[in-house]
Parts: C-alpha cells; sequence; structure tokens
C-alpha cells in the first residue's frame, strides 16, 4: 500500500489507464472460466452419449471465437500497462535529473556519482516494474483466486475446494517470509552496485594518473573486490528468488494430489460427475499462475517499495541554497558590496572567510590576491550562490543576495572555475555552453578576445574538433582560454576569473587582459591570481590571508605599503627579467 502512496502522484495522473487494464484483465479471469466449463460439459455428454455432430461443432466454434477474443483484450490491456511503466520510467528519471541540476556543491559532496547512476537506472527500473508487471501480477492474483475459487464452488464442490486449499495458508507464510529476506538482499546488492558505479567511474576518469604511478594491477585487484562483492549480494538475492518457484510448486502438488484424490473419491460417491471432476482439476490448474503471481507479486513490490524509498530520499533532500520566496527585482548589478562577511564551507570545522568587506562600483575591475588556500576561490564563489550565507552580508546593487532570485544573479555572470569542467564534445559546442544559440561569428569573436584564435586553427577540425572526455586533447593552458571564450561569449556583466591565467604564458596573459579592458569597459570583473601582474591594472586589489584582508588598495598604493603585495610583486618582477621577459614563461 505504502507503494502506492508514495506513488500516488502518478496513479492519479494516470488512473484512467490502470483502471483499463485492470477491467480488462478481470474480463481475461472471467472469460477463462468459461471453456474448463464446456469442456467438462462435453466430457459428461459423452458419457451419457448425447453428444451430437452440431453440438460439438458450437462447442469448438465457441471454444475458438473466445481464443480469438483473449488474444485481442490481452493485447490492448498489456499495451496499456506496460505503456504506463514506461512512462513512469521516463517520468521518474526526469524529475530526479531536474532535482539534480538544482542541487548545490555540498549535495554531490554528499552523495556519490555512482551511487546517483544506481538510482537513475536500477531504482527507477525497479519502481517503473512495480507499476508494471507488478500490478499484473497483483490483479492477477485476487482477480484470479476469487474467481477461479467463485466458480469452484458455483460448478463444482464447496468441499473439494476446501480440501484442496488446506496447503495453501503455508504457501502465503512461507511467500512473506521469502519476501523479507528479499527485500535485505536487494537493499545490499544495491548499494554494492553503487559502490562498484562509484569506483568504476574513479578508475576510467583518472586512468592516466592511476597509470602514470603503475597502479593498474592493485586498481585492477581492488576492483575485483567489488565485483566479487556485487556478484555475492546479487547471487544471494537470486537465491532467495529461486527458492519462490519450487515452495510454491511443492504446496500446489500437493493441492493437486488432494483434488484428484478426494475429487475421485466423490465421484464414485455420486456426488460429482466426472466432467466436474475434469472441470475442477483444470480450475485447480488455473490456480497455480494467481499463486506463483503472488508470490512473484511480493517479491517485485519488495523491491519496487526498497527501490521508491532511495528514490524518495534522494528527491527530498533539498538544495541548500534555495530561492526567494518573495524575490526582489533588481535590473541591473550595480554596485557590489559585502559587509563583514564569515564563511565556512558546509562540512568544515574553521572559517575560509574571516570578517570580508569590501565595495566594488560597476565597471571597476577588483584583483583578489594571496597564498593559496588563502580563500580566493571561496570569496569568488560567493557570488555564484552555491553555499548558504549570513542574510545581509552580501548585496548586489544595495539589495541582499539572498532576495535576489538565483536564476538572475547567474544570467549577470560569467564564471571561469579553476579547475576546468569540459564536455565530450566539439569545441564550439564548449565555447557555446552558456549561449546555445550563438552564432559561428560570435563564437569567433569570443575565440579571438580569448587569444585562443591561433590554438583553434592548428586543430584538424578547427572550431568542429572534439576535446575528447573533459578534453584530454588540450593543453592545460588552451583549456583555461576555452574557459575564459565561454565566459566572454555571454558577455557577462560581471565576470569572475579564478586564477585563469596561471597556465599561460606571460605574453598570451598580457594579451587577454588587454582584450578584457577594451571589450569589458564599463562592465565588472573579479580577478584572482597568484601571478600579480595580471591585476597590476586593477582598480582594487585585496590581498588575502587565512580568510582574512590583510592589505588593500590601488596597485600604486600597496607598493607604497610595502607589506606581502610589494615583497611578491618585486620577486615576480625579478624572476621575470631573469627567464628573459615572458619566454619560456609558461605557467609557474
Ligand atoms: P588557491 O590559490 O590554491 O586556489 P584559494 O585561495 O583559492 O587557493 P580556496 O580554494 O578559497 O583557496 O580555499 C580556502 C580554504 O577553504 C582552504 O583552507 C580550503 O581547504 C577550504 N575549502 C575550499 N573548498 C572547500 C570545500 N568544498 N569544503 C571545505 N573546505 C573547503
Ligand atoms: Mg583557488
Amino acid at each position: 500500500m505504502s507503494f502506492v502512496i508514495k506513488l500516488q502522484w502518478f496513479f492519479k495522473q494516470q488512473w484512467m489507464k490502470y483502471v483499463t487494464a485492470i477491467s480488462l484483465m478481470a474480463l481475461i479471469s472471467l472469460g477463462s472460466m468459461i471453456p474448463p466449463r464446456l469442456v467438462g460439459q462435453l466430457i459428461d455428454s459423452i458419457r451419457v452419449s448425447s453428444l451430437t455432430r452440431e453440438g460439438l461443432v458450437t462447442m469448438v466454434g465457441l471454444l475458438l471465437g473466445l481464443a480469438v477474443i483473449t488474444y485481442v483484450v490481452n493485447y490492448i490491456w498489456m499495451t496499456t500497462l506496460f505503456g504506463n511503466s514506461i512512462l513512469l520510467e521516463k517520468t521518474m528519471r526526469s524529475r530526479l535529473m531536474r532535482h539534480w541540476t538544482r542541487m548545490t556543491p555540498s549535495f554531490f559532496q554528499r552523495n556519490r556519482t555512482g551511487d546517483l547512476m544506481a538510482l537513475a537506472t536500477n531504482d527507477v527500473l525497479a519502481v517503473s516494474q512495480t507499476a508494471g508487471f507488478g500490478v499484473l501480477t497483483l490483479v492477477n492474483t485476487v482477480v484470479g483466486i476469487t474467481v477461479v475459487l467463485g466458480t469452484m464452488i458455483l460448478f463444482t464442490s464447496y468441499k473439494l475446494m476446501l480440501a484442496a486449499l488446506i496447503p495453501m495458508p503455508f504457501l502465503a507464510f512461507a511467500i512473506s517470509r521469502l519476501g523479507k529476506a528479499m527485500r535485505k538482499r536487494f537493499l545490499a546488492s544495491q548499494e554494492a552496485f553503487g559502490r562498484m558505479n562509484d569506483q568504476a567511474l574513479e578508475s576510467i576518469s583518472g586512468m592516466r594518473v592511476i597509470r602514470s604511478y603503475v597502479q593498474e594491477t592493485h586498481d585492477a585487484a581492488s576492483f575485483h573486490q567489488v565485483t566479487t562483492d556485487v556478484m555475492n549480494k546479487n547471487r544471494k538475492v537470486a537465491f532467495i528468488g529461486a527458492m519462490f518457484q519450487p515452495v510454491i510448486s511443492t504446496i500446489v502438488g500437493i493441492s493437486y494430489s488432494i483434488g484428484i484424490g478426494y475429487g475421485s473419491y466423490l465421484v464414485f460417491h455420486g456426488e460429482l460427475s466426472l466432467g466436474q471432476l475434469v472441470t475442477f482439476n483444470i480450475y485447480l490448474g488455473q490456480l497455480v499462475w494467481p499463486m506463483i503471481a503472488f508470490g512473484e507479486f511480493i517479491n517485485i513490490l519488495q523491491r519496487g517499495n526498497a527501490s521508491v524509498d532511495r528514490l524518495e530520499a534522494s528527491l527530498g533532500q533539498k538544495a541548500d541554497v534555495r530561492e526567494p520566496d518573495q524575490p526582489l527585482e533588481v535590473a541591473q548589478p550595480l554596485g557590489l558590496e559585502i559587509r563583514g562577511l564569515t564563511f565556512r564551507y558546509p562540512d568544515s570545522n574553521a572559517d575560509s572567510l574571516k570578517g570580508i568587506s569590501l565595495r566594488v562600483e560597476r565597471g571597476a575591475t577588483l584583483g583578489v590576491v594571496g597564498r593559496t588556500g588563502s580563500g580566493k576561490s571561496t570569496l569568488l564563489k560567493q557570488l555564484l550562490r552555491l553555499y548558504p550565507v549570513d542574510p545581509h552580508k552580501v548585496f548586489i546593487s544595495g539589495v541582499p543576495i539572498e532576495q535576489i532570485s538565483i536564476e538572475r544573479i547567474r544570467s549577470w555572470i560569467g564564471y571561469v572555475p579553476q579547475e576546468h569542467m569540459l564536455l565530450s564534445k566539439t569545441i564550439a559546442e564548449n565555447i557555446a555552453l552558456g549561449k546555445t544559440e550563438a552564432t559561428e561569428e560570435e563564437i569567433r569573436r569570443a575565440v579571438e578576445m580569448a587569444s585562443f584564435a591561433g590554438d583553434v586553427e592548428q586543430m584538424k577540425d578547427g572550431l568542429q574538433t572534439i576535446v575528447g572526455e573533459n578534453g584530454v586533447m588540450l593543453s592545460g593552458g588552451q583549456k583555461q582560454r576555452l574557459a575564459i571564450a565561454r565566459a566572454l561569449l555571454v558577455n557577462p556583466e560581471i565576470l569572475l576569473l579564478d586564477d585563469s591565467l596561471s597556465a599561460v604564458d606571460a605574453r598570451t596573459e598580457s594579451a587577454i587582459l588587454n582584450n578584457l579592458r577594451r571589450e569589458r569597459a564599463g562592465k565588472t570583473t573579479w580577478i584572482s591570481t597568484h601571478r600579480l601582474s595580471a591585476v597590476s591594472h586593477a582598480n582594487w586589489i585585496i590581498v588575502l590571508e587565512e580568510g582574512r584582508i590583510v592589505e588593500e588598495g590601488t596597485h600604486e598604493q600597496l607598493m607604497n605599503l610595502g607589506g606581502w603585495y610589494r615583497q611578491q610583486y618585486d620577486k615576480q618582477q625579478l624572476e621575470a627579467s631573469l627567464m628573459g621577459e615572458g619566454r619560456e614563461a609558461d605557467g609557474e
């Protein structure tokens, strides 16, 4: 029952189809009661020698006609019912996908990819099977058994029926015990499957690193372990599954023996005709499938229930950053302001930003520098609304960021993350990720601005070159410039460059920066970097240390201050001149 309640949204939507399918199945059950009765009558009329030629022809004609009607009706309910279950499968997958795309990083920190994959494949399938085959077996059980028993009482002997049914309660008991064990083992097998998926994903995507550390054998061995675990758990499921049928057949066999034995006795004593005995035994045979269906139903329902629980659990997880109830309309991001922001990652026990206050006017460029791990990326990410922040700390156009719709905010921002994310598609498709309708001309312009055009020309298919999984065929600097072109294509109001020039040489860096200054006049840009030359032109520069702003000002002010910025700048200038002004200055 709980299964139906959990999926009521679907059953409510599709109730007409279920009613149709179930009615037709019931009709078939009723119809299947006719032939045994006809056969019984035929035998009795042979026995008393009253069978005529016309009688036989009518009988055979009736049986044939019934077969054809059964065929048609079966076809209709099957396509209706299983069409529904396939629809449920699709609907569930879309729901999952929609839900997951709304989730924030902490969700993906909690849930591993392999588990999510297992949900979207195995569990969704188990649920849809319950809504299809499960319904079939349930209806067959309930309607089949009722109809057969009713007909037995009506046309044969209730005594014989009661005697033949004595073993049945044992069947119910055995089935429910097996079902419980089934559920437990199935859950364990699904979990093992999720773990295996995770490991396979990690091994395949990390193959290059694994090989370079000569860890293939080790990796294969540990994968062998998880697949063995999956196999063992699946075997346990199969073992329980295999117990169902023998238990059912044994009990049904006992039933048959009683039916034939006691039935013959009744025939001898004139309480039953021979035809009725034959009819009864055919009916008893027709009870076997509903009984098996009952076993199957328990089996499928257990799986479906386990899976629907897992799906509900995943769908029930809320994103920790939610859309505001009544978003305030902000047409354009004029100025950005942060007032005393302290931030801690959800699973961390130290603050990554402490008491940050700053103002960035529209059109200004902000430089964010500091040691590694000082909080630069964390600060940039605050504008993306990926993590919950204290209210009234971050403002856009004077409005607290948590009162503006998330989609709105993200539509203003072009974000070039520190770690690239490329799809295994063409360069053009990767660039047009945020603006799929972009023309080739626009893409070329973005490529030009990111100083990526020369590289693209060298490639076999130009913009149509497929970059391979996560861009395996691009160099680090090429990936960075592709990501910059992607952000520039949407011409964002706010551009966030998170250490995005670290893998390009000094000359390329200054070319890109010049392009940005020229093309993005009047728009806001935040640049985080280790190479201070990348921010010396910025309107304002902040130096972070352990999440705090320790120095801030313009380039000149910071140089005069003579602190960390000055030391670092001088050091980098010296290094650059020693290396010969940008020649071979590839990366740090
Ligand atoms: P880098 O120059 O190496 O890119 P950064 O200045 O960008 O460093 P951040 O990535 O902002 O540094 O990290 C600041 C601190 O926050 C670090 O101590 C880091 O361990 C922590 N941190 C970063 N991401 C997470 C996360 N998802 N969960 C918990 N802690 C995190
Ligand atoms: Mg960083």
